[in-house]
């Protein structure tokens, strides 16, 4: 049967002011965004993939891109005179009020977008590219609205790996998974400070690895923490998503070591070491 959508996915930008700036923890910060069409905005999961847009580097305004060629428009711009974009997560959406979150790793300075959450106050403007309409009838439809984490309906026993970067997508996915899942959760933060409680109504059972302050026995990677854990047999479904170097380990490893079949496995480079994201 084919199913048809009322509304084709839909994506849009919009300018969104700072409201609040609030520190999750010593490398993460919470920016909450408003914008009167936020009211509109639609997500296809907890891992809704957004992009924040920043003035070009050459100094000029940022102007919002518009029509349906505005990408290949983007990328015949020549870098010096076209926004900058980067890829974030939709930490939380709050339709009746119009505002939306963004969890950011503060990295330094050497980045455009860390550079701006560094010093983001409230009032400040940002472009946002935001879903206003989502397919949520299928896999392919999923993906293509924007979210990577698409566990089969089926799945009783997921394995979640992710650095800070997925953090902030690791807590959505973990505050919906259902009751009857079970999560068998790798997350590694730069810092013992950066660990936080993370709620979820089915049952996680969560290693955090900490690059710094943690014991010194403690796991030093992800890959590390995931080859001493001797995953539980009825695991059927991986979502790994953080640094590059980092994904194709841990799916090797999952794929080798464990058996978990490719097609069971989502991973996703959210940054890759030494390079910018565009
Ligand atoms: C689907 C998706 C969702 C994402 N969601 C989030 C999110 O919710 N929160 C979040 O913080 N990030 C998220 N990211 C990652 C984020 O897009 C990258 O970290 C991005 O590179 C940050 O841009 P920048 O301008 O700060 O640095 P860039 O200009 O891209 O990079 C500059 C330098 O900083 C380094 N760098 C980039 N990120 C990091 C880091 N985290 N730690 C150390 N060095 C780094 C690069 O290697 C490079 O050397 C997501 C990425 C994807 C693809």
């Amino acid at each position: 049967m084919t199913t048809v959508l009322e509304r084709p996915i839909a994506f849009d930008s919009v300018l969104a002011t700072v409201a609040a700036v609030d520190d999750v923890s010593p490398h993460l910060r919470r920016v909450t965004f408003v914008a009167p069409r936020i009211a509109e905005v639609v997500t296809a999961g907890p891992d809704q993939r957004i992009k924040i847009l920043f003035s070009p580097p050459d100094g000029s305004e940022l102007r919002l891109p518009t029509g349906d060629d505005w990408y290949a428009e983007w990328c015949a711009t020549q870098v010096e005179q076209r926004f900058i974009m980067r890829t974030y997560t939709i930490r939380a959406l709050r339709p009746e009020v119009a505002e939306l979150d963004i969890e950011f790793v503060l990295h330094g300075v050497n980045g455009p977008a860390s550079a701006w959450v560094s010093e983001a106050q409230p009032g400040e403007t940002v472009g946002l590219i935001l879903p206003f309409a989502v397919d949520t009838t299928s896999t392919k439809g999923l993906l293509q609205s924007g979210v990577d984490y698409v566990p089969p309906a089926t799945s009783v026993h997921r394995v979640l790996v992710a650095d800070e970067t997925a953090l902030p997508a690791l807590a959505g996915i973990l505050e919906q998974l259902p009751p009857a899942v079970r999560a068998t959760v790798f997350v590694e933060v730069p810092d013992v400070r950066d660990i936080r409680p993370l709620p979820t109504p089915g049952e996680a059972d969560i290693t955090w690895i900490a690059q710094a302050g943690g014991p010194d026995d403690a796991p030093q990677s992800l890959l590390e923490a995931l080859k001493s854990s001797s995953l539980p047999f009825d695991v059927d479904y991986a979502w790994v998503a953080g640094e590059s170097a980092m994904i194709k380990q841990v799916r090797r490893h999952l794929v080798n070591a464990v058996g978990l079949p490719k097609s069971t496995i989502s991973f996703q480079g959210y940054w890759k070491r030494g390079e910018p994201q565009v």
